[in-house]
């Protein structure tokens, strides 16, 4: 099955009312700060996206995207396979900071239009792909090669605390006598 390219620059007021429906791909070497902050990725990320008018006539897009990346492992430096799953569900508003803001179902993350009511949709998945990253990117600890109790840095680090409060009672006690 031909998978569709998703429009990059979509309208999303427009589209809730023709009730646009994709089921398609992004391609990832057009996600270049993602594809920076992995150390490998699938070629492409599905996407389905429904653009819709909810009961109080809202405008809102949902969907989810899914994709296969190569994380670092922060614990052995070894290769770690990580799939992204996300849902998201989006409202576009005129300006982030307008009062329409705080009328907005909690269900529904805020998204900017441009001058022309558009949004791009690539940029805004993007981060979504983004933020949905590890922060610290780990092995499952049987799958590490590097077991927890290798990690003679954190033995040190453990030692030397135990130490100090006596450390600094001997000087305590040094300055007494
Ligand atoms: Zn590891």
């Amino acid at each position: 099955m031909q998978k569709v390219k998703l429009p990059q620059q979509i309208d999303p007021v427009k589209s809730a009312v023709k009730r646009s429906d994709y089921v398609g791909v992004i391609a990832t070497k057009d996600l270049s700060r993602f594809t920076e902050a992995v150390s490998s990725c699938s070629d492409v990320v599905d996407v389905t996206v429904k653009f819709a008018k909810d009961a109080q006539g809202l405008t809102f897009f949902h969907g989810n995207m899914a994709t296969d990346t190569t994380l670092i492992c922060q614990r052995c430096n070894g290769e770690l396979a990580h799939r992204l799953d996300i849902e998201f569900c989006f409202s576009p508003v005129q300006r982030a900071e307008d009062a329409e803001l705080d009328e907005l179902p909690e269900v529904y993350e805020p998204v900017e239009v441009n001058e022309y009511g558009e949004i791009d949709l690539f940029q805004l998945l993007e981060d979504e792909l983004i933020l949905a990253l590890p922060i610290v990117p780990l092995h499952a600890e049987e799958q590490c090669p590097v077991k927890q109790n290798d990690l003679s840095f954190g033995q040190i680090a453990e030692e030397e605390t135990r130490k100090n409060p006596f450390a600094v009672l001997k000087e305590l006690k040094r300055d007494q006598e």
